[in-house]
């Protein structure tokens, strides 16, 4: 289905309007990326491969205090690894022509230098209803605002003493367009440019200014900016540098249910200390989803699902999960974890018993063919599948009744060792005749459980959920924060399990998709997403 931006492009490209599609993708380095991010790449680098375009990196790098190098390297990684790949720009290296066309503006009086206060500004700006007031130095002399302005550039003018408004309408309708604050002072050291500048442009003035100077055809951003886009219009046909400027379109943002989709807050949750950095798995930034075990391609499925609509909305968890699910489902190596070990002893083999089983390492991909297991007379299973008073319906093991050990025998319980309530050692037998694919017995089991053997590694395995609560959707996100979003286990796992290279993937069988951490040094597992589709496909 194309998307509305394909639209228009396809009508730009046979008026010939446009005759090369250039898009790009312009974070400001001011945190990680996060899903919505993938969403604006995925989409730009999407139209610039369908039209045999390319696609920018660019940094709006126009804020020094917010901005930084680490936050540079981080998202020029992000968006390689989601399959971007082109030419990176930097804002900062157009303020040469950013400040020229300033001075255009308020040579041609397009523009002025005022010494109005932010709480002033607010107050003269007007409401939806009511216009605004001009300010008294609107119509200050072109000569003065000149001299003004270099004197800002030159740094003989103090942070906020001064600034650099764009003259269109205190009357328009659209706030915006009230004479707009386009330059500022700030001193402050940017992470590329270290001192050469005390001035910076605001992003009225700046993004379409460096969508002009790298000949983007096509600036694609969110909702939000669409009272902007007048403004964008205005600078690039007031400032008069661009022959053929772009142009702005505007999609709806990605929104997730349970989470943050904003730099500023998931910064705070880094610095505060309720996440373990910005690649914590819990995260919805970029790397906290590749360290979570989600691939590039699980990714651009979401974003390719989810579409490109003009209505902001919010998409379902599971949406998000369903796609690695899928990927995983088809194509990871299954294996055995057993998260909250019980001890179970079979008491009809000899101490050194040990027997070889085929393990079928996935269902879906038939080369995948089978691993060698080793059945122990000692091997642990899990707590939960073991009940001394079974619930109703109970298919798993009870005393005296049977189940299957995942591709071993059928064992029937004989006993156990502890209280009804905490059994600390089961007793079994297995019964012969019963090996998985030998088996004529005739003998029905309800239930298959996994297991490992005495040689099972231990490892840590991390349990997520969201990291917002359900409840409250309308309260701030500090009182949506879930206590609950990280459970950490000691498990069991097989031998097999223990030289799992660090970022691999696994079905551990019944209990979801797990990825080795590739960050820890011992062996932990993260759980990426359990094994049932909890999302309702439409
Ligand atoms: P944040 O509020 O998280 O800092 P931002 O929009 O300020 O987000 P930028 O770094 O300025 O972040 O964004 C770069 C690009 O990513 C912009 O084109 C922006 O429109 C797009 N983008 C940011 N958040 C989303 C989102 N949730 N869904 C889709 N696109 C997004
Ligand atoms: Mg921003």
């Amino acid at each position: 289905m194309a998307s509305f931006i394909e639209d228009i492009i396809e009508a730009d490209l046979q008026s010939g309007r446009e005759k090369e599609i250039v898009t790009r993708f312009p974070p400001e380095p001011n945190g990680y990326l996060h899903i919505g991010h993938a969403k604006a790449i995925c989409l730009n680098v999407a139209m610039a491969k369908k039209y045999n375009g390319k696609c920018n990196l660019r940094f709006d790098d126009t804020n020094p205090v917010k901005e930084e190098e680490e936050y540079v390297q981080s998202i020029i990684e992000d968006a390689r690894w989601l399959g971007w790949e082109g030419d990176i720009y930097f804002a900062s290296d157009y303020f040469e022509v950013m400040f020229e066309a300033a001075v255009r503006l308020i040579k041609k009086g397009k523009a002025y230098v005022d010494d109005v206060t932010p709480e002033k500004m607010r107050e003269m700006r007007g409401t939806l209803t009511e216009a605004g007031k001009n300010s008294p130095n609107r119509d200050r002399p072109i000569e003065e605002s000149l001299r003004l302005f270099e004197d800002m550039r030159a740094g003989k003018v103090a942070d906020g003493a001064l600034v650099l408004r764009a003259k269109i309408d205190m009357a328009s309708p659209n706030i915006n367009m009230r004479d707009p604050i386009i330059y500022r002072v700030v001193h402050a050291r940017h992470h590329r440019q270290g001192d050469k500048w005390c001035v910076y442009p605001m992003y009225d003035l700046a993004h379409p200014l460096e969508d002009a100077v790298e000949n983007i055809s096509h600036s694609i951003c969110t909702l939000e900016f669409e009272d902007h886009r007048p403004l964008y219009d205005w600078v690039l046909n007031e400032c008069g540098m661009f022959p053929h400027p772009p142009h702005q379109y505007e999609f709806a943002r990605l929104n997730l249910e349970r989470t943050i989709m904003s730099k500023r807050y998931l910064k705070k949750l880094v610095d505060e200390g309720f996440v373990s950095g910005w690649d914590d798995p819990r995260m919805p930034t970029i790397a906290g989803l590749r360290r979570r075990g989600y691939t590039p391609s699980s990714i651009r499925t979401f974003c390719e699902r989810i579409g490109v609509a003009k209505a902001n909305s919010e998409v379902e968890a599971g949406q998000l999960e369903s796609c690695i699910r899928e990927e995983l489902n088809a194509a990871a190596p299954r294996a055995m974890a057993v998260l909250d070990p019980l001890e179970l002893v079979l008491d009809n083999v000899p101490d050194d018993y040990e027997e070889t089983l085929d393990f079928e390492i996935c269902p879906f991909d038939e080369n995948a063919g089978t691993r060698a297991i080793t059945l122990t007379k000692h091997i642990y299973i899990e707590k939960s599948d073991f009940a001394v008073v079974p619930p109703p319906k109970y298919k798993r093991l009870t005393v005296d009744g049977t189940v299957r050990l995942k591709s071993g025998y059928i064992i029937r319980c004989t006993g156990y060792e502890g209280t009804p309530d905490a059994p600390v050692r089961v007793h079994a037998e297995i019964i012969e005749g019963t090996r998985s694919g030998q088996d004529n017995s005739g003998i029905k089991v309800k239930g298959v459980i996994h297991w490992v053997n005495d040689r099972s590694a231990s490892a840590v395995v991390r349990l997520y959920d969201h990291l917002l609560i359900a409840e409250n959707k309308d309260a701030d996100f500090s009182e949506r924060l879930n206590r609950q979003s990280l459970i950490e286990k000691e498990a069991r796992v097989e031998t097999y399990l223990a030289d799992a290279q660090r970022g691999a993937s696994f079905q551990f069988l019944r209990q979801g998709y797990f990825c080795r951490d590739a960050k820890e040094n011992g062996l932990v597992f993260n759980r990426i997403v359990g094994l049932k589709d909890a999302y309702n496909k439409k």
